[in-house]
Order: structure tokens, then C-alpha cells, then sequence
């Protein structure tokens, strides 16, 4: 053995993926059609000079490879492609996918190589997979590499979901391929060379809805059933030995995966960007970080994407939808594996009531309150959104903020009541002031309005019964003070091109304990900036990565 591959020699690896399932049997890599098989093996492009950007320790840990190791020159060697260790099975899976809404055939991983499977010591799975590691045949027209700021955006995104409590991908490394990338990033004929770069990402599986669809797609049913099968032992064992009610059960624990993932993401104001059926994770998990953006002001119709700035088909407010659109075509996909559609659509079905009692129970959770109230809080959480639009207000610090306003302000008697309507409209925004970004918005109408607002929420406070500090301690644990805020990640990627990666690393440490005060780290919890407002990369991204 290599001395040099000596510190990942207690690795384990255990390529289930492309041993239980068909292989493209061919084995150059060129750009095709693969037809009747999940997976072709290929391997990592070399690059000229890998150099760590930034790793992340708890994903190291997951993995069993020391901190020491993530700063080695190995480490940057194997995971930026160039050298690949014994026991690894590189291959990209092949997939299809509905984008925009169109069924658009094969797509595959076209920029990605997973590398292999690791069985960690408490015997948990993870798949390694490289992104922007070179071409497969899965690449079609494009280069299969990524530069630093799109790769630097997913690195950080991921694990500040992760710290979020948002089921998401994650990343453990950030590699410099030392080579360049020419990416035309407006899409304005004028392209540049950025610098190359990869991320070495890790989940317990990859397979996402498309990898079903293209199989049901081209009539493979063979296939379709033995990714499904697959999929249901390796990620679902729990659920028994595939069956027709077994690929039941298996659809609608998808469906509440991935609700759960989208009543996160509109927790904590994440916008996806590029919901295509290619980009669901079948365990639920957030992946493939693109044009994806932060609310900052409270607007349900804002997405990020340019390239969906028409229809808007991704927007905030649209997304709990699309999943559910999404979800219909995972069914149509799995449907030959079942005799009827009936229990799927019925599953389908559930689906938006289902939606509605679990996001009812977020919001709750976001205004302080013990349980949600039909009667009371359907109107108190409908009325708050308004108000949230009439005057641009940034949804992460009013919700922190939130917290802080007394409920139970005690009077001369040491009592819990207060004659609320005494206290000026001023006096009850007050704790909210930093939310908003246009002072003058606030009008003396739209004060009372907001005024208002408060003091329902108080007496609905009141009538729950919790104590302020209790209210506080559990709203500052599901309202996150710390986001990934879109002008911060620009800020950290101007930082980077240039060569000083210090504020990637200050981000990573900050965005771990979202919900934390941390008050060293204040001006990262600051509303966008002016200057950001219409700065693309903070505002507006391309898919150019
Ligand atoms: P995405 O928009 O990232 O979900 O990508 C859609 C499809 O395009 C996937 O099959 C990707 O693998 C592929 N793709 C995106 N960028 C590249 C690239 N630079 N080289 C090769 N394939 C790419
Ligand atoms: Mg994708």
C-alpha cells in the first residue's frame, strides 16, 4: 500500500449501489444514452493542484477521519478527484427529470462522481460524491466541472441546514482544483474564467425521484423495480421485504419526508430555486444547492433563480405545491410496481390537508404558541403574513424579535395583567425596529396596523398561558437568529476569488449554532444591506455554475 494513503486505511467500504444494481456495461466515457442500467462507472478527472478551501469537522467525524487528516495534502489529493483510494467504485448514476414543469429524458449526473459507500463505525451508510469532478457520460453539452462561488455556496448552505435542523445533504469538503472554468455567468455572450473547484458532498443516498422516472420513462420495468426494491432495503428497511403494500407504504413515507423537508425550508425562509423532479431526494433530503436564496424582506412570491424569474414556478410560497406536483409524477413513475393507483393517489390526496396541519403547527411553534387554534390562529397567522408584505419587513429577525416583545408585562401589584391599550403603538413596535428596511414605510397607518396585530398576538399569548421566558426560549429555538443570508455568501465568495477564505471559515462557525445569540457575531445577523439589494449573486442568481 501507498504510505501516503496510510491515515484512510481504516476505512470501510461497502459498494452496495453498484453491486446489487445493473451497470451501463460500457465503460469509456463519452456522452450517451444509457439505456437498461442505473449506473456507469467512471472515474474523477485529474486536476493540476488541489488545495482545501474549508472542511467541515462534524461531517469528518461522521466519516471517522480526523481533523488532522482533512488538513493533510492527501486529503485534498482524494477529494478533489486525483487520486482514488482502494475499495472506492466511482461511478455516476444515470436519472432523468421533469425541469420547468417539461419532461426532459436522461440526465444523470453529469458533473457528479460518487466515489463510494462508507460504512462509518455505529454502522451508518454514506455515499461520497465529488461535484464538478470532470465529465461522464451524463454530462451532455456541458463541461462536468464547477467554480469556486457556486461551490462555496453549497458547501456553506449545506451545513448551515444542517445546523438548522433542515434535513439536507452535507458537505465535508472544499477543494481548489488549482485549474480554471469558463462560465458565461449572466448568460450575456460574456464569458470569463473562474476558478475550478469541487465539493465533496454526503448523504446516505443520492437516488432521487428522476432515477425512477427515467426507468418508468423508457418502459424498463425490470430495472425500475430493482432500484426500487434496492432503495426500499437499503434506506427503508423498516418497512419489510418489498411488496405491492410495502411500495405503498414506502410512497407515502416519501410524501411525509418530504414535507417535512418544505415545512422546514418555509420555517426558515429557504428557497430552493430549481425544484425539478431531479433535484427531490427520495429520503427527503435537501439537495443540489443551485440558485437557492434566503428570504430577507417577507415576500412569498420572490425566487431567486433568473432563469425562472417569468413564471415564478419556484417561488417561497409556491413550493409546498411543487412538491406535491412533484410527488404525482414520483407516483405515476412507481405505479407499475403496484396493481392499482388508487391507494397511491390516495395517499396524494392526503396530501394538502396533511400540509396545511403541519405547517399550522410550525407557525404556532414560530409565534411562541402551545398548540395551533383553528378558531384564533388560522386569522392571527393569515393577518401576520399580510402585514409582513405591507411594509417590507425581514422575516428572520422579525420572528426573533418576536420574541422579545413582554406578553405578560407585570404591573405595580405584581400581577400578570397590563391594560395593553395604554401603551403607544410606538412603544409595542419598539422591540421590532431593526425588521424593517424602509423606515418611512412606517407610516402612523401601517403602525396601528402592526400595532394591532400585537396585541392580539398578546392576548393570545395570555390565553395559551406560557411565561414570557418560556415563550422566548422556545421561539428562539425554531426562529434562527443566524442564516445563510444571500449578500453573506457573495461577501465570503469576493473573499475567496481572491484568495482569503477567512470568512467561509467564520460563516461555517457561526451558521453552527444558528439559534445562538453569539453576540461577537451580531453584524451576521444584520438585514441585506443597501448595496446588496440588486447585486447579482446577492439578489439574483443564474444556474451558471
Ligand atoms: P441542475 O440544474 O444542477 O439540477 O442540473 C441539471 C442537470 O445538468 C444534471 O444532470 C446535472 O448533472 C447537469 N449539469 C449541470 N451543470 C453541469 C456541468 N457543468 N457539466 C455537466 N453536467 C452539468
Ligand atoms: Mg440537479
Amino acid at each position: 500500500m501507498n504510505p501516503a494513503l496510510e491515515p484512510f486505511k481504516h476505512l470501510r467500504f461497502d459498494n452496495s449501489f453498484t453491486h446489487d444494481l445493473p451497470a451501463d456495461p460500457e465503460s469509456k466515457n463519452f456522452r450517451r444514452q444509457v439505456a437498461g442500467s442505473c449506473f456507469s462507472r467512471v472515474l474523477p478527472a485529474k486536476v493540476a493542484q488541489p488545495a482545501l478551501v474549508a472542511h467541515a469537522r462534524e461531517v469528518a467525524e461522521l466519516l471517522n477521519i480526523s481533523d488532522e487528516v482533512c488538513r493533510s495534502q492527501i486529503f485534498a489529493q482524494v477529494f478533489a478527484g486525483n487520486v482514488v483510494l482502494d475499495g472506492m467504485d466511482p461511478y455516476a448514476a444515470c436519472y432523468g427529470g421533469h425541469q420547468f414543469g417539461a419532461w426532459a429524458g436522461q440526465l444523470g449526473d453529469g458533473r457528479a462522481i460518487n466515489l463510494c459507500e462508507l460504512v462509518s463505525g455505529s454502522d451508518e451508510r454514506w455515499t461520497l460524491q465529488l461535484k464538478g469532478a470532470g465529465p461522464t457520460p451524463y454530462s451532455r453539452g456541458a463541461d462536468g466541472l464547477a467554480v469556486l462561488r457556486s461551490s462555496l455556496r453549497e458547501f456553506l448552505c449545506s451545513e448551515a441546514m444542517h445546523h438548522l435542523g433542515v434535513p439536507t445533504t452535507r458537505a465535508l469538503s472544499l477543494v481548489l482544483s488549482g485549474e480554471e472554468v469558463v462560465r458565461d455567468m449572466f448568460y450575456d455572450g460574456r464569458p470569463r474564467a473562474e476558478r475550478g473547484a469541487i465539493v465533496c458532498r454526503v448523504a446516505p443516498s443520492f437516488t432521487r425521484f428522476g432515477n425512477f422516472q427515467i426507468f418508468a420513462s423508457r418502459g424498463e420495468a425490470d430495472v425500475l423495480k430493482q432500484l426500487a426494491d434496492y432503495t426500499i432495503r437499503t434506506d427503508f428497511p423498516h418497512l419489510g421485504e418489498p411488496s405491492p403494500d410495502v411500495y405503498v407504504a414506502w410512497f407515502a413515507e416519501v410524501c411525509q419526508k418530504t414535507l417535512d423537508m418544505i415545512v422546514h425550508w418555509m420555517r426558515v425562509g429557504f428557497v430552493h430555486g430549481v425544484m425539478n423532479t431531479d433535484n427531490m431526494s427520495i429520503l427527503g433530503l435537501t439537495i443540489d444547492y443551485g440558485p437557492y436564496g434566503w428570504l430577507e424582506d417577507y415576500d412569498p412570491n420572490w425566487t431567486p433563480n433568473t432563469t425562472d424569474a417569468s413564471g415564478r414556478r419556484y417561488r417561497f410560497g409556491h413550493q409546498p405545491q411543487i412538491a406535491h406536483w412533484n410527488l404525482i409524477q414520483f407516483a405515476n413513475a412507481i405505479s407499475s410496481l403496484i396493481e392499482r393507483v388508487d391507494p397511491l393517489q390516495a395517499v396524494l390526496d392526503a396530501y394538502p390537508k396533511d400540509f396545511q396541519t403541519r405547517w399550522h403547527s410550525m407557525m404556532a411553534q414560530k409565534l411562541g404558541l402551545r398548540r395551533f387554534e383553528v378558531e384564533t390562529d388560522k386569522d392571527l397567522v393569515a393577518d401576520l403574513l399580510t402585514l409582513l408584505q405591507l411594509v417590507e419587513t425581514d422575516m428572520t429577525i422579525f420572528f426573533r424579535k418576536l420574541a422579545a416583545v413582554d406578553c405578560h408585562a407585570e404591573d405595580n401589584e405584581g400581577g400578570v395583567e397590563n391594560d395593553s391599550d395604554v401603551e403607544t403603538d410606538g412603544e409595542l413596535l419598539r422591540p421590532l425596529r431593526r425588521a424593517y428596511y424602509q423606515p418611512d414605510q412606517l407610516t402612523a397607518e401601517s403602525r396601528a396596523q402592526i400595532a394591532s396585530w400585537l396585541r392580539r398576538y398578546r392576548t393570545r399569548v395570555r390565553q395559551d398561558g406560557r411565561p414570557d421566558t418560556e415563550r422566548r426560549q422556545q421561539m428562539n429555538a425554531v426562529n434562527p437568529k443566524y442564516v445563510l443570508r444571500n449578500y453573506l455568501a457573495q461577501l465570503a465568495i469576493d473573499k475567496a476569488e481572491a484568495g482569503d477564505a477567512s470568512l467561509v471559515h467564520e460563516l461555517l462557525e457561526v451558521l453552527r449554532r444558528p439559534y445562538d445569540e453569539q453576540s461577537e457575531y451580531e453584524k451576521h445577523a444584520e438585514k441585506r444591506p443597501e448595496w446588496a439589494r440588486d447585486r447579482p449573486g446577492c439578489s439574483m442568481l443564474s444556474c451558471s455554475s
